[in-house]
């Protein structure tokens, strides 16, 4: 097995092998060759149905044709510059266009950095420094967020950080109520829908609780929309539920499978930003060319056709055959979901973790042998795509039947 040897290879000179912790599984995750539409191949020769879709970015499936041609169009033209690019403002004016609090746009690399920037801002808008946020959220890798109940997530993180940063609980409005009251807050940040503790919806009222919260304290309230912009909605979360916050992040899809993040808002805040403000932001590849080509053709894809509807009417198909043949409860909202190998149904950070990840894993592994593949842990979601077709859902049927099975045995 070539994926068996690349994996030894590799955890001699890359920690554990891999470049993000959860791409390792026991006993060896393969290696992927290349991807069309919604399959991947791996090195020796496998085919899968792909549900992990690189954790949510692709929501055209691989190798998009308007992507690839924007792509090749722009490196005819030269990939990077350090020097302003129409495209930059296209792609801005798309956001702008769509979600319902954006009216200015700032772009980054990833994530990670759209949400330690936007921080930043909020805590300089208002003057203050603490941030509310929620168990079982994941706002990126940095130090600001990587706290639950029990304090940091990782070591080497600063001490002092734990005083500023407040871990709630999702659905708990009392839970935020209480600190708000307590204390000064900057900003409450939350996932709308939880997509990194398998998928956990909002219970009606809570962001709406929130944003109360918010506007009798003083602070803002900041959407991550990293996963579920352009994904749940062209107006992502907020246009679903309907609460306006005051700052959003966005990644994944904006940057139609490169590296990208931004942060966006009212124009009052954003103009705070430097050069037009005084909070700081900066980065060699902001903005990068390349990535604004491929997120245009992504969100002109999504404008022009019904990507999102059809995403999600096929998320609805494999929830229901998840269902069926686990007999377990799916969380799904759009094309966003998880099966919890859980008795009860799952409404917080602490049911999900009363999931059972090993029968989760025995289950993935089974699905992996019959040609499936969803993101490697209970904790992730599902993610489906306009290119995943009628005979990729009769093979994925064919799959979760027979491991399913073998998961029962
Ligand atoms: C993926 C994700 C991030 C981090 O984005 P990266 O591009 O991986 O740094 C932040 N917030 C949420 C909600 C995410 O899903």
């Amino acid at each position: 097995m070539k994926s068996r040897k690349l994996y030894d290879r590799a955890k001699r000179i890359l920690p554990g092998g891999v470049d993000s912790p959860v791409r390792a599984f026991e006993p060896y995750p393969f290696f992927v060759e290349r991807g069309r539409d919604a399959r991947i191949t791996d090195v020796d020769g496998k085919e899968y149905v792909d549900y992990c879709l690189a954790y949510g970015p692709l929501i055209l499936g691989h190798q998009a044709p308007p992507v690839a041609k924007a792509v090749n169009a722009q490196l005819k033209h030269g990939v990077l510059f350090g020097i302003p690019n129409e495209l930059e403002i296209r792609l801005a004016e798309k956001i702008t266009k769509h979600v319902p609090c954006a009216e200015m746009v700032r772009f980054v690399n990833s994530g990670t950095e759209a949400t330690s920037s936007v921080v930043r801002l909020a805590r300089a808008y208002t003057g203050r420094e603490k941030i509310l946020i929620f168990d079982g959220c994941y706002h990126g890798a940095h130090d600001h967020f990587l706290f639950g109940k029990k304090g940091a997530k990782s070591p080497g993180i600063p001490h002092v950080l734990r005083q500023d940063t407040i871990v709630a609980s999702f659905n708990n409005q009392e839970s935020v109520e209480k600190i708000a009251r307590k204390n000064e807050l900057a900003a409450i940040m939350v996932e709308p829908v939880m997509g990194n503790l398998g998928c956990i919806p909002p219970e009606d009222g809570f962001l709406k609780g929130l944003r109360e919260i918010c506007d009798d304290n003083g602070a803002m309230l900041i959407f991550d929309e990293v996963i579920t912009g352009f994904r749940l909605g062209l107006s992502g979360a907020q246009g679903l539920f309907k609460v306006m916050p005051d700052l959003t992040t966005l990644g994944k899809i904006i940057g139609g499978g490169f590296p990208v993040g931004a942060f966006t808002g009212r124009s009052e805040i954003m103009k705070l930003v430097a050069p037009s403000g005084k909070v700081y932001q900066a980065g060699t590849f902001c903005g990068h060319p390349v990535t604004m080509a491929a997120g245009l053709a992504t969100l002109e894809t999504i404008e022009r056709k019904n990507t999102i509807q059809k995403a999600s009417y096929f998320a609805g198909k494999v929830a229901g055959i998840l269902e069926r043949e686990l007999g377990y409860n799916v969380n799904r909202v759009g094309s966003l979901f998880q099966v919890f190998f859980n008795d009860s149904e799952v409404r917080s950070a602490d049911e999900a973790r009363k999931s059972d990840n090993v029968k989760f894993m025995k289950f993935h592994r089974a699905l992996m042998e019959n040609g499936v593949f969803a993101s490697p842990s209970q904790f992730e979601v599902w993610f489906t795509s306009s290119a995943h077709s009628a005979k990729d859902l009769d093979a994925t049927e064919e799959a979760i039947s027979r491991a399913a099975e073998t998961v029962r045995k």
